[in-house]
């Protein structure tokens, strides 16, 4: 149990070490005003306008760090900040919402497969790791039948969710990709504010690429209890 802590520990500090650095760049990447003078809005709105589609809404959502798309009713939903400032990281944040708009247009298979695995994850992670105790309790380490079973149940379930992370790499790297392909070739951005952006993504997709790492490094964990991880 106490590795268990360790490595859990260890996950958290990388995330939060992670995210940390992720809002320093955004806060340095605000100070780049963008020589053009459009908002995150504005952004997004030509950037939607220039990939054909018309039945994307763009709106103000509360909160820091809360920019999503929403594919149910596909609006972009930007933060206030983003919505309203004009900087390198705004420009950065509403291209790469926009990019999530565009892969849902076009049917981009990793969105589509996550999209489906959402409603799944949203049970399975609740409880999977209870499920995966449970068996081991009921004696699934000493290979004892029906603890065994529930435990493997648990790790199947525990599956999904880091399945779910996985999904979300190429999702995640392909909509800044598309973000920063359109603010390049559009000349949207100068020299030094494109290369913000484009660190801000960057950063941005680290925190997405350390959550899939942990949920990995979780899985294994229980994996090797189930499987004989109590054997050495
Ligand atoms: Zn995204």
């Amino acid at each position: 149990m106490i590795r268990y802590y360790i490595l859990i520990g260890g996950i958290a500090l990388i995330s939060w070490l992670v995210s940390n650095k992720l809002k320093s760049k955004f806060k340095k990447y605000s100070q780049v005003h963008l020589r053009n003078g459009m908002s995150g809005a504005e952004i997004a709105e030509k950037m939607l306008a220039d990939n054909g589609i018309r039945d994307v809404k763009v709106i103000s959502t509360p909160g820091m760090l809360t920019d999503h798309y929403n594919p149910s009713n596909k609006t972009v939903n930007l933060s206030e900040g983003v919505y309203n400032q004009r900087n390198a990281a705004a420009a950065a944040v509403a291209a790469h919402e926009c990019g999530h708009a565009v892969q849902h247009a076009t049917a981009y298979q990793w969105l589509t497969m996550r999209s489906k695995l959402v409603p799944i994850v949203n049970i399975t992670s609740s409880m999977s790791t209870w499920v995966v105790f449970g068996g081991l309790a009921l004696g699934a380490a000493a290979g004892v039948g029906f603890g065994y079973y529930v435990a493997v149940a648990g790790l199947v379930m525990m599956s999904m969710a880091t399945i779910f992370s996985l999904i979300t790499l190429p999702v995640e790297y392909d909509a800044s990709n598309r973000a920063l392909a359109w603010l390049k070739n559009k000349n949207m951005l100068s020299q030094e504010e494109y290369a913000g952006s484009e660190d801000a993504l960057k950063w941005a997709a680290r925190t997405y690429l350390v959550a899939a790492i942990g949920s990995i490094a979780t899985l294994a964990y229980w994996a090797l209890q189930v499987f004989g991880g109590s054997r050495d």
